[in-house]
């Protein structure tokens, strides 16, 4: 798996310099695809403890390392190894955080160097925040006494410290009078500790007023947090009905106990209106984590979370990697949620991983979600997790009326893809000033282009996945690897002009239907293309919460947590969409998209209405949509997946084996199964060519690992890659445990 480690062995054995005295060898992780720590020396004078964050040779170069847990295996002479560069001066990672980083490269059969990378990537925070200049009134008087300059020395003349900007700005004068009495010498330099990135956030500011099952709900989860030891609480509660007033109250027992608190959320960059109401709760809002921050801001919040000035961290999964001070709570909130499992060099699930983390660090972790995955409502009934229902939504909100619309029966007219009863509730919302929302989860114009002519379609060169036309941009684009080229106006392969044909709809061929029918209304498409990032996405939102659309066309962008008052119409666009691939988790995951878009309706008391178009009204996931019976349809899938032995009653694997050429990756993958070892219970499914064979020019073959619910998995796998052929060329093998994805 460790492509560079052996490598980078060989430079490790070189004579320290010689004036330094080496007294002992120490373990370093260092973050690389090594299978283990390497040993380094500690000159005489260097304080290290494990979690001591350090800079050692590797090879040419100096890398960033922890101090690890353990001796060394004896026997090596201090004075053969290298020395450690430095010492940052940072405080250690808690031995919980190492016994963590070790526990997720165990299970996730990763290299620990990799996984402890995600908890470093911030290099330049292991420095202290260097002291802000900051000014104090020295005494004395300036030679001319302006009224200005009298504002500024009344502000200061109690000796207090401050900014040179911080007070212009309190004394209501240009910085320039400032400098002018730094001259005259009334004030004389300080430095001041850099600001914190946050303010402390107050558990008593306003916290709120419970009642009925919000209460007991709270109540609940208050013991388990009482506790301060590990358990898993899941708040299971349709859209709307207070879960995160409810565990708000679990937050700020938290923060009284004087321990940090982390809240995962999936899209965070999105979820402005969350920190918002952090803030009216707490009087602060929470640090953001997320990959949209600017680098500086990364920094001061991996370092403030060390330190432990940051009290909660409110971040996308890769939030699970801050080695705080003192945690002693997790919130996952959506936890069902896709955008948890990371699909990429280490892949986990960040939810898994949560539970984990508050295993290891002994605390509670609390499970949110009004769809709560099939593995935890499974947890949650054998006991393992305390589940907490809370079956209404708040106030006088109610939750939409459902209706399937079937199109065979209402078909769209030629052309397009909205049928009539739709576009009536469209038409009938508008005119009472309300919002619908149209829910499609297909980015662009058109998911394919063919030529009428000589039926061409067209392909990403590198990748097994057609082009999405995305009209706005003049583009064909590949949504597996970002290739783009410029629509053409002539068929590659014929050369026909003027033949080429959109097939299916995106969001952008949505809009434009809706703007054929109601030229009036203010249209807005939502998805991850909107030109200005995250930042312009979070402007719509707002605007579109101030009412300022009519009619919201939007991928599952739109879904997620969003909070719009006058939003009373929801349309599903083709509620089958989820369902057609092989995915175990196909019905899973579409039952919880479309109840998620489907709660975006009618969060005041406005009446509001969903419609789902669907060529499959019968099935069993839309029958459980519009019944509302969300408990029915679980049992089902919870039979079946008992029936098949699935996740969470077996157990499964993914084996990638990618490769140059298909000749390369179909040769490893066979060599992989014939390298697996026989072990009642586990059984191995391929090699065979994955559905995405092609993905950035890498041809794909894929296996499966099947076991029982309680087989050794990671065992197993060890196992077989022992035996397996080392990975040669351009040959690469990603294991995959608990996957998500079958692609
Ligand atoms: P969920 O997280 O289950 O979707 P929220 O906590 O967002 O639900 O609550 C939905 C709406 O109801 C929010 O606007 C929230 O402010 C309001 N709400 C819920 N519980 C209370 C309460 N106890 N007091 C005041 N407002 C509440
Ligand atoms: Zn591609």
């Amino acid at each position: 798996m460790s492509k560079d480690s052996s490598d980078l062995f060989g430079a490790l054995f070189e004579a320290a310099p010689a004036k330094a005295v080496m007294t002992r060898t120490v373990p370093v992780l260092v973050p690389m695809p090594a299978p283990k720590p390497y040993s380094y020396a500690v000159p005489e004078g260097m304080a290290v403890e494990p979690g001591s964050v350090v800079q050692v040779p590797l090879g040419p170069r100096q890398v960033i390392g922890v101090v690890w847990d353990g001796g060394d295996e004896g026997g090596v002479d201090p004075k053969k190894l290298r020395p450690i560069s430095r010492v940052f001066d940072c405080p250690p990672l808690a031995k919980e955080m190492r016994d963590f980083i070790d526990w997720v490269a165990a299970y996730t059969l990763s290299p620990p160097g990799l996984v402890a990378r995600m908890a470093l990537r911030v290099p330049a925070a292991f420095d202290p925040e260097p002291m802000v200049e900051g000014l104090r009134f020295a005494g004395g008087t300036p030679e001319r006494l302006t009224p200005a300059r009298v504002r500024v020395m009344e502000m200061a003349k109690d000796g207090l410290s401050w900014t040179r900007s911080g007070l212009a700005h309190a004394a209501g004068v240009s910085t320039s009078v400032i400098d002018g009495l730094i001259t005259q010498g009334v004030f004389e330099t300080v430095f001041l500790p850099p600001p914190p990135l946050v303010a402390k956030p107050d558990p008593d500011y306003a916290a709120s007023r419970l009642e009925g099952p919000q209460r007991e709900a709270a109540d609940e989860i208050l013991t388990e947090v009482r506790k301060q030891e590990f358990s898993v609480s899941l708040i299971d509660g349709v859209t709307g009905s207070g879960k995160t007033e409810v565990y708000f109250e679990a937050i700020a027992e938290t923060l009284k106990r004087g321990k940090q608190v982390l809240i995962l959320l999936p899209e965070i960059a999105l979820t402005a209106s969350f920190l918002e109401r952090f803030q009216d709760r707490f009087g602060a809002k929470p640090a953001e984590w997320h990959s949209d921050l600017a680098p500086r801001t990364r920094e001061k919040v991996w370092r403030q979370a060390v330190t432990g000035e940051v009290r909660v961290v409110a971040g996308a999964r890769s939030a699970l990697f801050l080695p705080f001070e003192d945690l002693g709570l997790i919130i996952v909130d959506e936890e069902h949620d896709p955008a948890y499992k990371q699909e990429d060099r280490v892949y986990y699930n960040a939810r898994d991983m949560a539970v984990v983390r508050g295993r290891v660090a002994d605390f509670p972790v609390v499970l949110v979600s009004a769809t709560p995955s099939v593995e935890s409502q499974v947890n949650g009934q054998s006991g393992r997790y305390s589940t907490i229902h809370l079956p209404t939504r708040f106030g006088d909100a109610a939750m939409p009326d459902l209706h399937l619309v079937d199109m065979r029966r209402h078909a769209p007219e030629r052309g397009g893809f909205l049928s009539p009863l739709l576009i009536r509730a469209i038409g009938k919302t508008v005119e009472k000033g309300q919002q619908s929302l149209l829910f499609l989860n297909r980015r662009g114009y058109a998911p394919l282009t063919l030529c009428r002519v000589c039926g061409h379609r067209f392909q990403c060169p590198q990748c097994s996945s057609w082009l999405v036309e995305h009209r706005f941009r003049g583009q064909l684009q590949c949504h597996q690897c970002g290739y783009a080229e410029r629509t053409p106006e002539a068929c590659p392969e014929c050369g026909t002009f003027d033949h080429l044909v959109a097939c299916g709809p995106g969001v952008e061929r949505i809009a434009e239907e809706v703007e054929r029918h109601f030229p009036d209304a203010r249209t807005i498409v939502l998805s991850s293309d909107i030109m200005g990032g995250v930042k312009r996405l979070r402007l719509e939102l707002e605007a579109i919460a101030k009412g300022e659309a009519d009619i919201v066309i939007g991928t599952q962008l739109v879904a997620k947590g969003h909070n719009f008052p006058l939003m009373t119409l929801v349309g599903i666009i083709d509620a089958d969409l989820g369902l057609a691939n092989g995915d175990p988790r196909a019905a899973e995951r579409t039952f919880q998209l479309l109840s998620q878009v489907t709660g975006r309706a009618g969060r005041t008391g406005l009446k509001s209405h969903g419609l789902l178009q669907t060529y499959q009204p019968q099935h069993p996931v839309m029958q459980a949509i519009v019944s509302g019976d969300a408990s029915a349809f679980y049992e089902r899938e919870i039979t079946e997946r008992e029936r098949a032995v699935l996740p969470p009653f077996g157990r499964l694997a993914s084996i990638i084996v990618s490769a140059e050429t298909r000749q390369d990756a179909e040769t490893h993958a066979r060599g992989m199964r014939s390298a697996a070892p026989q072990v009642q219970g586990i059984s191995v499914l391929g090699p065979a060519e994955a559905p995405l064979a092609l993905v950035r020019g890498r041809h794909r073959f894929r296996l499966l690992v099947h076991g029982k619910r309680n087989s050794d998995m990671q065992g197993f796998l060890r196992a077989m890659l022992a035996q397996a052929p080392k990975e040669r060329g351009s040959v690469h093998v990603q294991l995959d445990i608990d996957p998500q994805s079958f692609l």
